[in-house]
């Protein structure tokens, strides 16, 4: 069954839809505070979930001219040049090697700016996300929000409580099946290298998880000199 708008406003709070609109003008005439027109949606979840898969979906929504892509410059695993998803899609970035510089390569006119696999930035990221938004700019923020121990991510969790909305997407776990949310370890870790492929990590839920033997290897928390030090 079709049910108009209208129908279901009176459906649902037997009130006209006129009644409904009205009171909306209201709302806006008493609170006439302009709002930046920029906002800022966090996707985060474990390895093999589909997050740059998303980033490339969000944002071929947006024209190649009014956006900017940003990958980090120590991912070098699939190209240096490009986002690549698990699944193969491709699209057209630029490498940042820290947040400051990301600020310097986005293009004058973009009002979209999508970064994949923002936890390698550090918490300097979080101020550089929200003097994006307050000039207007829709950003798209991706990556993992917990590391191969299970421990968050500052910058991602930093980003999410900053979002205007947050998506979390989930795996397969490779041991069961069943949905995953953690990033297992499976191969040893060399020199503290946490980044990897399908060679080094595997989707795994937590009944099938267990953090790696060697010890913690600490997230970038590195705060560029350029900006506030408060966030650590
Ligand atoms: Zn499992």
């Amino acid at each position: 069954m079709v049910v108009h708008w209208r129908e279901s406003c009176f459906i649902v709070w037997n009130v006209p839809a006129e009644v409904i609109t009205a009171s909306i003008m209201d709302e806006r005439r008493v609170n006439p505070i302009p709002r930046p027109a920029g906002w800022v949606h966090v996707v985060i979840g474990p390895m093999f979930s589909g997050k740059t898969e998303t980033l490339i979906h969000l944002a071929e929504q947006h024209p190649p001219e009014s956006r900017a892509v940003f990958k980090h410059a120590s991912d070098t695993r699939y190209d240096p040049q490009r986002v690549v998803s698990h699944a193969g899609t491709v699209l057209d970035a630029t490498a940042a090697s820290d947040a400051s510089t990301l600020v310097d390569l986005i293009p004058a006119g973009a009002s979209f700016v999508a970064i994949d696999e923002c936890q390698f930035f550090g918490i300097g990221l979080v101020v550089v996300v929200e003097s994006l938004a307050e000039r207007g700019i829709g950003v798209l923020i991706v990556g993992l929000d917990l590391d191969s121990w299970a421990n968050a991510f500052p910058v991602m969790d930093a980003l999410a409580e900053r979002a205007d909305e947050v998506t979390r997407r989930s795996a397969v776990c490779a041991g069961c099946g069943r949905v995953a949310r953690f990033t297992q370890r499976v191969a040893p870790i060399v020199d503290g290298n946490m980044i990897g492929g399908s060679e080094s990590f595997e989707p795994r839920c937590q009944a099938c998880w267990t953090p790696p033997e060697q010890a913690v290897v600490e997230a970038p928390l590195r705060i560029d000199a350029s900006y506030r030090t408060d966030l650590r």
